[in-house]
Parts: C-alpha cells; sequence; structure tokens
C-alpha cells in the first residue's frame, strides 16, 4: 500500500521544472544557424576563424561510408572463404572526387 500519497498539485510543481529549453542558434557569417560556442557544421568557421576542414571532414566521412557498405557487401554477399580478399583495392579509388 502506498503510503504518502502525492497530489496532482505537487506532481505538477515538480514537473513544472521538467521542460526542455530549446537550443540557443545563432547566424553563422555563412548563413547557417550553429549552436553557441560550437562551430558551423557548414562553413567550419568558429567566430569568423576556419577551425573544421569541412572538405577533409566530409571526404573522410564519404570514405568510411563506402568502406561500410564494402564490408556490408562482402559480409552479406559470400558467407564462406571465398570473396573476402578482394574488397581492399576498390575502397581507394573512389574517395577523390574533388574537381573544382
Ligand atoms: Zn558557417
Amino acid at each position: 500500500m502506498v503510503r504518502m500519497r502525492i497530489n496532482r498539485s505537487a506532481t505538477g510543481k515538480r514537473r513544472s521544472h521538467h521542460a526542455l529549453k530549446e537550443p540557443r542558434l545563432s547566424l553563422c557569417e555563412c548563413g547557417a544557424k550553429h549552436l553557441r560556442h560550437r562551430a558551423c557544421d557548414m562553413c567550419g568557421k568558429y567566430r569568423g576563424r576556419v577551425v573544421i576542414d569541412v572538405e577533409a571532414q566530409k571526404a573522410k566521412k564519404a570514405a568510411k561510408k563506402i568502406a561500410r557498405l564494402e564490408a556490408e557487401r562482402a559480409h552479406g554477399g559470400a558467407i564462406g572463404e571465398d570473396g573476402a580478399t578482394s574488397s581492399a583495392d576498390e575502397k581507394e579509388k573512389s574517395t577523390e572526387s574533388s574537381d573544382k
């Protein structure tokens, strides 16, 4: 049996502090919104200074994605001893696609 029942008033008062605040966003030089005290995701700038190499990060992410897809295909396609050695050389050729 419940010894000390909490009434609706007390429950409401406790929960009055549970609401989530919206994130503080500010406008970057490039026009995108970014979190306060964080570098911009779009251009990698923090207070007007470039701190993140965005292009390198994109390339890294793409390479990682390709590697994962390759691994999935190798794992799901051929269950056995054959076909496990041919995926190493295919990862390297698709990362260079910056022709600006
Ligand atoms: Zn920006």
